[in-house]
């Protein structure tokens, strides 16, 4: 059984074979079905096993079905990462995976020009990656909207909680939704992850491979 045995729609399977992805890595096995019937998930995941793509395709299924329906366009899927790196290369990712959908996505991190970012923001966008402090910076200016957000993504979250980004994640989810479809991903899983999946997820699927 390869990625056709997910339920992901058709031309995000074609977007994977133009990426050259064949198999599902053993995360995305596991993760993904789960996530495609609506489950939070709590991830012990490192990096190089596939977990963007496992968290990523199910929340790019769900927005891609709704796609065309709503205008203008709202943030409806926001992924958290704890450097500027890493959401970039999430944001790699999701482009990789949109392409030829209607998907529209942007990454916003510190350390670069915030006009840039407004623009592309005032465009609408329907996924967007973000580092915590420059996220809680467009949401003071209010050049970001996140009250829309129907599904959330933590990433390596454990790395945020060495940062001491929790202050500022959980001001962040306290503007999103009550209800909404959340996953946390870490590469380990100290106490403070367990708790802080307590507050975020509901009822979770557990994986840790
Ligand atoms: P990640 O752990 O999400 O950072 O992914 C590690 C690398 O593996 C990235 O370059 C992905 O593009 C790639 N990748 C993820 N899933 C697959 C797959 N099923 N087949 C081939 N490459 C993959």
């Amino acid at each position: 059984a390869g990625f056709a045995s997910f339920g992901l729609p058709q031309i995000l399977l074609k977007a994977l074979v133009d990426a050259g992805y064949q198999t599902p890595t053993p995360i995305q096995n596991a993760a993904i079905p789960e996530l495609m019937k609506g489950r939070d998930m709590l991830a012990l995941a490192q990096t190089g096993t596939g977990k963007t793509a496992a968290f990523t395709l199910p929340v790019m299924a769900v927005l891609s079905r709704a796609h065309g329906t709503r205008q203008p366009r709202s943030v409806r899927a926001l992924i958290l990462a704890p450097t500027r790196e890493l959401a970039i290369q999430i944001h790699d990712n999701v482009r990789t995976y949109a392409k030829g959908s209607h998907i529209r996505s942007t990454v916003i991190v510190g350390g670069v020009s915030i006009n840039n970012q407004i623009k592309e923001l005032s465009g609408g966008v329907d996924i967007l990656v973000a580092t915590p402090g420059r996220l809680l910076d467009h949401l003071s200016q209010k050049t970001v909207r996140i009250d829309t957000v129907s599904h959330l993504v933590l990433d390596e979250a454990d790395r945020m909680l060495d940062m001491g980004f929790i202050r500022d994640i959980k001001k962040i989810v306290a503007m999103l939704p009550a209800k909404r479809h959340s996953m946390l991903f870490s590469a380990t899983m100290p106490g403070e992850i367990e708790e802080l999946g307590r507050v975020l997820l509901h009822q979770p699927a557990r994986i840790d491979l």
